[in-house]
């Protein structure tokens, strides 16, 4: 498309103008970063209504990443402050799963630290003191608006085709009603004086932003009739009191950051420095869904997916690094995390790509020591619990599981696989009748002693290509049966089945040892016709 003069030079000042927006941002970022080293303090601020899931797990990543890259430390809070929405559990399993996932904090409830307590709950006088400070300095007042007063500002503006917002009457009430009411005992919430006037603040990820926000809402209130302060208030006086550098945070809350400022200047306190990270959204751009129960922590944790995996696939979607690459472990992400490359578009998560970051990430297990024995413990388990009863001892005991899990990596996605009824001939051995070997071939017995002194002969492992080429030979041996008939009766043999993987792959897989106790059944079976 052609475009006129003035159009051109538009495009180029834009152009140039953008460029100028990410160098100052990114100066920004390379200045906050290389000035607070050492003062780095981030929080991940869950409220334990509900179970950590991607989106919480990603914020509390990029937090953990951050604090580890500038060598500050990582804190857990909970905010739960809203007690009518508690999950039970739900507190513990956050922090478990931080745990699980290899990011846990240096500060929460369970471990402690010296600005804690780290639950909302226990710190309700600092809200309350802090809110006396508003009151007493006027930014903050007591509202008696009764609920029902309220609930018809709201039906009115509603009515009226308006965003429903408090009219700020109580802002008007002389010192003395104040007294009477509160001597009478009338319910009362406390409500901060929204000012006109906010102050534009930069943020690391969205650039210059601010939001008046005393144009569109009512005063806010920071202390419920519970008694107990609203999310807002709470929140700055921790970041506050917790000494907190950078609030990194998701998206969400941009809009809020503005109200949070003012707060902060009623109180003549120092902000931190504020980053809002992009939302996690499904490939197609669609809201990651928690209802079906399929982005909980706990869910993945259940289904065999490795923490590394997820930690990889959540940062992987997204913003942060310089390239985008699969199998990165934590400390790599620490490394090659870089702030200023978060942008501000969503970050869209392929989950059907989880199963190849796991088969990524279980080989890496299986490669270390340490790790590979735990797989090991897991697929015992499993093993038992899928294949009951007619487990042998020997395929449980630990070099067995250890030898298929070497032979495996790099092929399978998860240890499930492994204990599914595709390989179930690994740790079950088949049971065979002679009828069944006699309609295969009448020289089962030949065709048994032929393998069993194959297998004497070899010392060590058994490898796919070279056994493929010596089964042929092998076969040759026979006198009146077919290949394919020879290979039927090894399958059989070896695993009971008809299908399968090839009798090469089965016989690696299971070994000389437990081959060779295949075949000494195969030779029994057969001499007893
Ligand atoms: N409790 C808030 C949440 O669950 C914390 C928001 C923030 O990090 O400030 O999202």
């Amino acid at each position: 498309m052609l475009l006129t003069l003035p159009q051109r030079c538009f495009k180029f000042l834009t152009a140039v103008r953008n460029t100028r927006v990410k160098l100052q941002l990114n100066a920004a970022v390379r200045r906050c970063c290389s000035t607070v080293q050492g003062d780095v303090r981030v929080r991940f601020a869950p409220s334990p209504t509900g179970f950590l899931h991607l989106g919480g797990l990603r914020t509390a990543l990029y937090n953990y990443i951050f604090a580890k890259k500038y060598g500050g430390s990582f804190i857990l809070r909970l905010e739960d402050t809203d007690q009518s929405r508690l999950v039970a559990g739900a507190a513990e399993s956050i922090e478990d799963m931080l745990e699980w996932a290899g990011i846990p904090p240096d500060e929460s409830p369970r471990r402690g630290g010296s600005l804690g307590p780290y639950l909302q709950s226990q710190r309700l006088n600092l809200y309350n003191q802090t809110a006396q400070q508003l009151v007493d300095s006027n930014h903050a007042y007591h509202c008696f608006c009764s609920p029902q007063r309220l609930d018809l500002l709201k039906k009115e503006a509603l009515r009226s085709g308006q965003t429903p917002r408090y009219d700020n009457r109580c802002r008007h009430l002389t010192a003395q009603q104040v007294e009477e009411k509160l001597a009478q005992g009338v319910p009362h919430v406390i409500r901060f004086r929204l000012e006109e006037g906010v102050e534009p603040f930069q943020d690391l990820v969205f650039g210059w932003n601010h939001h008046e926000v005393a144009q569109v809402e009512g005063d806010p209130v920071v202390i419920k009739a519970d008694g107990f302060p609203t999310y807002h208030l709470a929140n700055i006086v921790d970041d506050h009191y917790m000494r907190i550098s950078h609030v990194l945070r998701g998206s969400e809350w941009l809009i809020s950051t503005s109200k949070h400022l003012l707060m902060y200047r009623a109180l003549g306190w120092k902000p931190p420095t504020f980053g809002h990270l992009p939302l996690l959204m499904n490939k197609d751009g669609s809201k990651l869904s928690k209802r079906q129960g399929d982005i909980f922590i706990q869910s993945f944790q259940r289904d065999g997916v490795l923490p590394e995996a997820l930690l990889d696939i959540t940062t992987n979607c997204g913003s942060g690094f310089n390239t985008n690459q699969m199998g990165r472990r934590i400390d790599d992400l620490i490394s090659e995390f870089n702030p200023s490359k978060i942008t501000t578009h969503s970050a869209l998560l392929d989950l059907e790509k989880l199963p190849e970051f796991n088969r990524i990430h279980l080989q890496h297990w299986i490669e270390d020591e340490e790790r590979c024995r735990l797989l090991v413990k897991d697929l015992q388990g499993q093993i038992q619990q899928a294949h009951t009863a007619e487990i042998q001892d020997e395929v449980l005991q630990e070099d067995y599981i250890r030898r298929v899990l070497h032979l495996r990596k790099g092929h399978i996605s998860s240890l499930k696989e492994l204990a599914s009824p595709s390989y179930s001939y690994l740790w079950v051995r088949p049971s065979l009748s002679s009828q069944q070997v006699a309609a295969v071939t009448a020289e089962a017995q030949h065709i048994a002693s032929l393998v069993l002194k194959y297998i004497a002969e070899r010392s060590g492992e058994l490898a796919v290509d070279r056994l493929s080429k010596d089964l042929k030979t092998l076969a040759k041996q026979t006198k009146a049966t077919k290949y394919r008939e020879v290979m039927k009766l090894l399958r059989l043999a070896l695993s009971g089945l008809q299908q399968g993987p090839s009798v090469a792959e089965m016989m690696v897989s299971l070994g000389p040892v437990e081959v060779n106790h295949r075949f000494q059944k195969l030779l029994q079976l057969s001499e007893t016709d």
